[in-house]
């Protein structure tokens, strides 16, 4: 069932169109990750969503029934904000209640449901403390608890793990994931990491300058971007001038090569248009084959090794498995090829 939908959504500050046409639907349970640069305009869509913003057109539907108007209390939606807003005055538990108690929900309905919430959250020990007295990772889970206090339809979160270290954040991620499975509730983070939109969701939502570019699962937004911002966006993307002839034949600088069938051309013919390629798929030959270039650097990063070429206008970049390191060495001239099939042809 689609929980949730947006019909049409724009949203302008004066000049300024933050959110532009706008239309999408999210099924029932579903992790969304909302990704994009800055000022892409993520937060305002999420805004829009929780009813926080006004939007210029459009509308907001959840299961089937408008919501545009309806105020943001009234839609039982989660939040959890960038800066997580906790209340330092108050305790974890009474932290946690807030959503409850301003509802005027009974003492011994909100002490039950905090108990079960602080449980969830793995503290059940720190209910008592103040805010200033968690780790950043407690106060985290404790901003999750708040938002999921009063059972929302749809649980919002601006990007919630910003403020944590890499180790902290990575492991939070999956956190989030595995609460999110748990309990099914539909939910939507605001991310620019592209690597934590990959790791936590079922649908990756890309977005630039206020549109949506492309919507699919990690996959699919990796393996087959919709246009060359995503392609350039998402990873590591090779992505340089060529030519795709009408005899299904793709020129890059002066390599030519057959278009296979698992290649994905998102062109017609003609001059001007980019191909992505990713690191992993770039190969290494003799350079009589391919395209002429010379290793420039070479980086061992641990699970890869990365090769920098130069071809004279451009850099391109080659990832190998240690285990499948070719035997190539700095500044040596090399032939450039493309895994065969793993190739994508954009308008540029
Ligand atoms: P970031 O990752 O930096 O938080 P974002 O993708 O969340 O960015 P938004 O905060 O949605 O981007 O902003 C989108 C655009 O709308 C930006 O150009 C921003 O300056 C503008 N904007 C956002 N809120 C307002 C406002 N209340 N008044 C005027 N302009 C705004």
């Amino acid at each position: 069932m689609t929980e949730l939908s947006l019909r049409r959504m724009t949203k302008r500050f004066g000049r300024l169109t933050a959110v532009e046409d706008v239309t999408l639907d999210i099924p029932d349970g579903t992790f969304v990750c909302l990704l994009g640069p800055s000022g892409c305009g993520k937060t305002t869509l999420l805004r829009l969503l929780a009813g926080l913003e006004t939007p210029t057109e459009g509308q907001v539907i959840v299961a089937g029934e408008d919501q545009t108007t309806v105020p943001p209390e009234k839609r039982e939606f989660g939040m959890v904000f960038q800066s997580l807003a906790l209340f330092p005055h108050l305790s974890v538990a009474d932290n946690i209640a807030y959503p409850l108690t301003i509802r005027g929900r009974s003492k011994a309905e909100v002490r039950e449901r905090v108990e079960t919430l602080l449980d969830l959250v793995q503290l059940s020990d720190l209910g008592d403390r103040r805010i200033h007295q968690l780790s950043g990772g407690q106060r985290q889970r404790v901003a999750i608890a708040r938002g999921l206090a009063i059972d929302p339809r749809v649980f919002l979160l601006d990007e919630p793990l910003s403020a944590l270290d890499a180790n902290l954040r990575e492991h939070m991620q999956v956190e989030l994931r595995q609460l999110q499975q748990r309990l099914g509730v539909t939910t939507i983070v605001v991310t620019h990491d592209q690597k934590e939109a990959l790791t936590m969701a079922d649908v990756v939502i890309v977005m630039n300058e206020g549109r949506v570019q492309q919507i699919g699962s990690p996959m699919e937004i990796y393996r087959d971007p919709a246009n060359a911002f995503v392609a350039g966006f998402i990873g590591t993307s090779n992505l340089l001038p060529c030519t795709l002839n009408t005899d299904r034949s793709i020129e890059v600088f002066d390599y030519r090569f057959d278009v296979e069938e698992e290649d994905r051309l998102k062109s017609d013919p003609g001059a001007g248009l980019v191909l992505s390629v990713r690191p992993e798929d770039v190969r290494l030959e003799a350079p009589s084959t391919g395209i002429p270039a010379k290793v420039i650097f070479i980086r061992d990063l641990g699970e890869s090794i990365q090769f920098v070429l130069d071809q004279g206008d451009h850099e391109i970049y080659a990832l190998y498995a240690p285990s499948a390191r070719p035997d190539i060495g700095l500044g040596e001239e090399v032939g450039v090829t493309f895994a065969p099939g793993k190739r994508v042809v954009f308008p540029a």
